[in-house]
């Protein structure tokens, strides 16, 4: 079997297969990766997910872009041990429901992805029989669902940089009581003086024998994972054939382009809803045509959201025709009336994310986070454009509600029960080390540590 291949959206670097894309991350030319063809899904098989567990959807879905790198078999194991929780549709009015993403270890939606990158990744690790060091920045959800999928991989070692006194005490936790292979370092700064660390570390020649990588969601291997809970809500809750609305609450928008990779392999889609928090540059730009990114971006309550330049927009801009570069350059200006006619997006602020907490609990029950409040606002404002008249509907809910304990007591009035996965970690011991903020001296610790697990 022909392993499906995956091109550059900078249109300037060779084909690759899964593996190959997997193991660089970036394309070379500094592009993204994307399917150069998309396997189609037959409606039969669609319909038949509807009493499927998500394991073995995933396992349908997956096998078309792993064939001809890993053995059936194989793939089919990977997915029963990275989807062993379950992934409730709650009904909340008439045919819309929410669907909870965050029953996995670290509670995130994050962990679907991060789970089966990780399986991929150790296995293809193995088979060139060369170690990895996996580098990550984080501002809270993406280092702990990387550390927890991570953890135990032979041949794989993570570091996870996070800013000493921007993450919750919790989310630290999640990092620092894994050990291992799973180092994680305070840093004494922003998460942008993170991310410009682990940057400047990918660029160092003094560093290649440590054969550095990273997990964030430019790896298409984080992206593919991410169009398996759209068959799965579809198949639950659409009659065959019938098309449904998703709302993704988004950042980087690597969910929200599991939606549209899902749209593409054949699942009928009837919009797509991508609320984001005051980091409004996406709704501008579907406005107006024009894109400008937000620099520095706004700290809103959606903490994850905090993304003044979607690093997956480029993908969403090639899939319409259109070319934009790493910087957020238009090359080449995507079917705007399309994308148009596809997708809605508005902007929540944290004064209405703290009133659409209040108010989904007070009118349905319906407890959500941050996260889940703006994509269930967002939801809203499609409704008053575009009434569901009888069709299903499905808003994301990306983070469960204990990890905001304050912002839902506050809102609330009572804190959400913990997880016994999120609970687990407050009675383990940490260890972490702390830097700080200075490349030389990054640069010896990651040195220094090579030999070390
Ligand atoms: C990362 C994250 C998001 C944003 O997802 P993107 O794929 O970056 O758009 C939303 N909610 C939570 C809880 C997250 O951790």
């Amino acid at each position: 079997m022909t392993p499906l291949r995956f091109h550059s959206t900078n249109g300037r670097a060779p084909a690759a297969d899964l593996r190959q894309a997997l193991l660089v991350g970036q394309a070379p030319d500094r592009g993204l990766y994307l399917p150069e063809t998309f396997p189609t899904i037959p409606p039969e098989e669609r319909a038949a997910f509807a009493g499927w567990p998500y394991h073995r959807i995933a396992f349908a879905i997956l096998r078309r872009f792993t064939a001809g790198v890993l053995p059936e078999d194989a793939q089919a194991e990977l997915c029963r041990d990275a989807y062993d929780f379950e992934v409730p549709l709650e009904p909340v009015q008439d045919r819309a429901h929410v669907m909870r993403l965050d029953r996995g270890p670290t509670a995130s939606f994050k962990d679907f992805a991060a789970r089966m990158m990780a399986r991929w990744l150790g296995r293809f690790v193995r088979e060139t029989g060369r170690s990895l060091t996996i580098l990550t920045a984080t501002s809270g959800d993406t280092g702990s669902a990387v550390a927890s999928a991570f953890h135990g991989l032979e041949g794989i070692r993570v570091i996870v940089l996070f800013p000493v006194g921007e993450v919750s005490a919790r989310q630290r936790r999640q990092m620092t009581t894994l050990r291992g292979n799973i180092r994680a370092i305070a840093m004494e700064g922003k998460f942008d003086d993170c991310q410009a660390l682990v940057k400047q570390a990918f660029a160092d020649p003094a560093l290649r024998a440590l054969n550095l990588s990273s997990a964030n969601s430019i790896n298409i291997g984080r992206l593919l994972p991410q169009c398996v809970y759209y068959f799965y809500a579809a198949a639950r809750l659409a009659r065959p054939g019938e098309p449904i609305v998703f709302a993704v609450p988004s950042g980087n928008f690597g969910d929200m382009m599991g939606a549209v990779l899902a749209g593409r392999m054949g699942l009928p889609l009837r919009r797509l809803v991508v609320p984001v928090n005051g980091n409004d540059e996406f709704p501008r730009f579907l406005a107006s045509g024009d894109y400008s990114k937000i620099e520095p971006s706004r700290a809103c309550l959606s903490n994850a959201m905090n993304v003044g330049h979607p690093s997956n927009l480029a993908r969403l801009v090639a899939l319409y025709g259109g070319q934009m570069d790493e910087a957020g350059r238009i090359h080449r200006p995507p079917d705007l009336a399309a994308l148009r006619r596809d997708l809605f997006s508005s902007s929540v602020s944290d004064d209405l994310t703290r009133a659409t907490l209040k108010e989904a609990w007070a009118r349905h029950k319906l407890l959500l986070e941050p996260h889940g409040a703006v994509g269930w606002r967002g939801f809203q404002d499609y409704l008053r454009q575009e009434p569901l008249q009888g069709a299903p509907a499905v808003v994301l809910e990306t983070a469960h509600p204990a990890k905001f304990p304050e912002e839902i007591e506050q809102a609330l009035g009572f804190s959400p029960e913990v997880p016994p996965a999120l609970a687990a970690v407050d009675e383990l011991p940490e260890d972490f080390d702390r830097l700080e903020a200075d490349y030389p001296a990054f640069r010896d610790y990651l040195l220094a540590r090579r030999a070390s697990p």
